[in-house]
């Protein structure tokens, strides 16, 4: 049998359950083995049924004393009830819905162990479709796999075991050199993947979960290097120092640049002025300062004679980088212009024909930079703000419309660095892990809806003082809304101690045209309270603001609190952050008690990512990673970074991994499973 043997060659896998694994991707048997478990069940672990928990999982050994008959409960629905008792003589029920075949399997006067979630009350406890094993079985640690309706855990587990036993060598040949493996201390293929299905005991299973999770993540780093090290073409816009004064444009700046800052710039000359296209990440927190590090960059490319794109992901930014960008370059002979999808046709002509024209040029705008109308004449610098915003796909789009331009991504998602690695393989990184001097750190309160009126009364007191606030209005259900919603809510402000203040309102169904001069009346402080749903959360800067009060804060992720956290704190008032929790459970208090406690956007992102996983952290950034099977790279950071000092090491051996042929083919299988990274590949 080889890994290629089509899994409808097993016994009992006929047309049917064929189709039921290929919903789970399973084709061949090579597949099937690498079908993982989720976790294992400890048949040893039981409990008696007295202490057996309502509402959670348990094992009960128990012996079948009596069987009703089948009963039809209506149309389709046929009740198997089972009744057991364990070593103490308490009974609980058992019960399967039109399931005979499991409950045919029980005998009475057979004792077994249940394993399920346990229900009913505690005068009558019950478990509903249990998984189950007769007691004489020896081995008590049982896979528990991801299943599709129809497959169940039984038949995976003979269909495994078949293979394991007719398996060829072919499919236990390790890909990992062996000096490597001894070095990292993993366990040998054969091993790993029987112990992953049928393991002796807990630490059998852990061993194997490393070997291969180290195998994935080890293929994924490698990948990744390999991505960056192909896209390394030549410079086709090499710069120079040569005639370029940068002390000019910081005289022009109406601050000093903190040290991370001149380290960030100085990076990005140094790759501009390489031998290859610069591929760079700037990962700052909010407000870091990147888009000063950003003016810095265009400022050097425009001096070369390049002209440099900005892409922002609203309106609103893209507004206001202009405006910065604008005030600086434009008093040193350096043309800037907006490009947006709400611009006048007279506005964009009049913008295009700049780009067409002039060198020393930059091009501010929205995805719009990206239309086919917008034609550069010398692109030579692609900068992406807030990068997780847009797809891979919509930053090459905006590539293309330069001869290999240089880019750069900024980023205010500090994620730790080991992870960056990964997500960002490709890519250089600056961190900007300094803050501004001066700032004062933002206050941060959390309180239940009880103490709004409180709130309200500080946030009085601010406005008073000629500060203005900004009020995150509460999300909006499916449903709603959202116009309705923050409408209705700044009408109740009405009602309120903050009745009387001029107030905004600025949510994301708005006409861009009307964010716009909703954003432009805040700014010249117009208007001293902004309500706002979470349109607010990039980028927006306003230094007079010093209140962020944010309703319902506990449906928030804590980098999301962060980030909108971020929009206060920008001048030179003592700024404050006022979270309002709507509904109280232990775990929201303990998250929004982070919040309180630090101002570090790593320290948070590191317990965010901590407590919702990769998974949902990632979730829905197109970080056009391949999927992983067995590996968390979340949950596996020390593994993660072994794998990425094991994947240098077999590089430096190895550049292209020729003298490991079947580790760079597995590499290159894993990341065809992923069309964005293949086609990086
Ligand atoms: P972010 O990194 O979040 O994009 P911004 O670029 O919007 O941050 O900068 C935040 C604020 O800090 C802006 O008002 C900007 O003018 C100011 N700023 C940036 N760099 C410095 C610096 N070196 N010293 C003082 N203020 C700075
Ligand atoms: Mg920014």
């Amino acid at each position: 049998m080889t890994k290629n043997t089509p899994i409808t060659e097993l016994k009992g896998v006929g047309a049917k359950r064929a189709e039921l694994y290929g919903k789970l991707g399973i084709n061949t048997v090579g597949d099937l083995i690498f079908h993982f478990p989720r976790r294992y069940i400890d048949y040893s672990e039981t409990v008696p049924v007295c202490e057996a928990v309502i509402g959670e999982h348990a094992v009960i050994k128990a012996m079948v004393i009596k069987k009703n008959n089948a009963a039809r409960i209506r149309q389709g629905l046929v009740l198997y009830k089972i009744f057991a008792e364990d070593d103490n003589g308490d009974r609980f029920t058992i019960v399967f819905y039109n399931n005979r075949y499991a409950a045919d399997a029980l005998e009475e006067g057979g004792e077994y162990y249940f394993s399920g979630k346990v229900s009913g009350n505690l005068v009558r406890k019950e478990m509903n479709s249990p998984t189950v094993l007769k007691t004489s079985e020896e081995n008590l640690l049982r896979p528990v796999y991801p299943l599709t309706e129809g497959l169940t855990a039984a038949m995976l587990i003979t269909n495994i075991s078949e293979v394991l036993k007719q398996a060829d060598d072919e499919f236990f040949a390790d890909p990992l050199p062996n000096d490597i493996r001894l070095e990292y201390s993993l366990a040998v293929l054969e091993f790993a993947i029987r112990s992953i299905h049928f393991p002796k005991d807990d630490h059998a299973a852990e061993i194997a979960r490393k070997r291969l999770a180290f195998d994935e993540l080890l293929k994924l780093q490698l990948g990744m290097i390999m991505i960056k090290n192909r896209t390394k073409t030549e410079n086709s816009c090499k710069m120079s120092r040569q005639n370029v004064n940068m002390q000019k444009l910081y005289d022009s700046m109406a601050f000093e640049l903190t040290g991370a800052q001149k380290r960030a710039v100085s990076d990005i000359i140094n790759d501009m002025c390489g031998d290859s296209p610069m591929n760079r990440l700037i990962q700052g927190d909010v407000g870091s300062g990147k888009t000063a590090v950003a003016a810095a960059a265009a400022y050097f490319a425009a001096e070369n004679g390049f002209q440099t794109a900005l892409m922002a992901p609203t309106e609103i930014l893209a507004a206001q980088h202009y405006k910065t960008l604008s005030e600086l370059l434009v008093p040193l002979g350096i043309g800037v212009c907006l490009i947006t999808g709400s611009m006048t046709k007279k506005q964009r002509t009049e913008a295009l024909e700049g780009l067409a024209s002039e060198s020393r040029f930059v091009a501010v705008g929205t995805h719009a930079l990206i239309s086919e109308t917008t034609v550069f004449k010398s692109l030579g610098l692609v900068i992406t703000d807030e990068q997780h915003r847009f797809g891979v796909g919509q930053r090459a789009a905006l590539a293309v419309k330069g001869n290999a331009p240089h880019k750069i991504v900024m980023s205010a998602t500090p994620i730790p660095r080991t992870l960056a690695m990964i997500i960002y393989g490709d890519l250089d990184i600056s961190v900007l892990n300094e803050l501004p001097k001066g700032r004062s750190k933002i206050e941060t309160f959390a309180v239940t809806a009880k103490l709004r009126e409180r709130a309200f009364g500080f946030v009085k007191k601010q406005l008073d003082e000629g500060r203005q606030a900004y009020i995150v209005c509460p999300m909006i259900e499916e449903s709603g809304s959202e116009l309705a919603a923050a409408k209705e809510y700044a009408e109740s402000l009405k009602k309120t101690v903050l009745a009387g203040y001029r107030t905004g309102l600025l949510h994301g169904k708005m006409p861009a045209a009307e964010k716009e001069k909703v954003m432009a009346g805040f700014k010249a402080h117009e208007i001293d309270l902004l309500v706002a749903t979470t349109v607010v959360e990039v980028g927006v800067d306003v230094p007079n603001a010093a209140v962020m009060l944010i309703e319902n804060a506990d449906r928030f992720g804590l980098s999301q609190l962060h980030q909108l956290r971020g929009r206060v704190g920008r001048g030179k008032y003592q700024s404050y952050c006022v979270l309002i929790a709507g509904n109280v459970t232990e775990e929201s208090r303990q998250r929004l008690e982070i919040m309180t406690k630090t101002s570090d956007g790593f320290e948070i992102s590191e317990y965010d990512l901590k407590m919702r996983g990769a998974g949902d952290f990632f979730g829905n950034r197109q970080h056009g990673l391949p999927d992983l099977k067995i590996a968390d790279i979340a949950a596996d950071r020390e593994l993660l970074a072994e794998c990425q000092k094991a994947a240098k090491e077999l590089l430096s051996i190895s550049p292209d991994l020729s003298a490991f042929p079947r580790l760079k083919k597995e590499t290159e299988e894993l990341f065809g499973r992923n069309n964005n990274a293949a086609e990086a590949l």
